[in-house]
């Protein structure tokens, strides 16, 4: 079935052009041409869970600002991914939420030398997070 959500290649022209997108329906080849990008591609994206309707002949419509939404959504995704390893002091990913969370009954735990080791719960979803790192003082 889809593809995976990490093949779909986002160029900053997309990134730039899709906020730009109207509050009304496009048809596929329209939004490709807006965009510069080959139908093709846009027909994949439909399958990895891009927003769109099909009629009754088969064809697929796009609501403009529900791909700019899509985009964005992609965009920060990639961004939490790329920005895992950079947690801010007390902060952990919640792998739930898909985003780096400030804990609530936040326990630091210290190890040997300078490990320590955080864990708390998610103030959104109160699962509960945790993550290993170091103490820098
Ligand atoms: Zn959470």
């Amino acid at each position: 079935m889809g593809i995976l959500v990490e093949n779909i290649i986002l160029t900053q022209r997309i990134i730039a052009k899709a906020p730009g997108l109207l509050h009304m329906r496009y048809k596929l080849t329209e939004i490709a041409e807006k965009l510069d990008i080959n139908p093709r591609t846009i027909a994949d994206w439909t399958n990895a869970g891009l927003p769109h309707e099909r009629d009754e002949r088969g064809h697929i419509w796009i609501i403009g600002t529900e791909f700019a939404s899509w985009v964005e959504e992609k965009r920060l995704a990639r961004k939490n991914r790329n920005s895992h390893q950079k947690l801010s002091d007390n902060q952990v990913y919640c792998l739930r939420c898909n985003k780096p969370v400030l804990p609530k009954n936040l326990q630091i735990i210290t190890g040997n030398g300078k490990q320590i080791y955080i864990k708390g719960n998610c103030p959104k979803c109160g699962c509960s997070v945790n993550r290993g790192g170091r103490n820098n003082d």
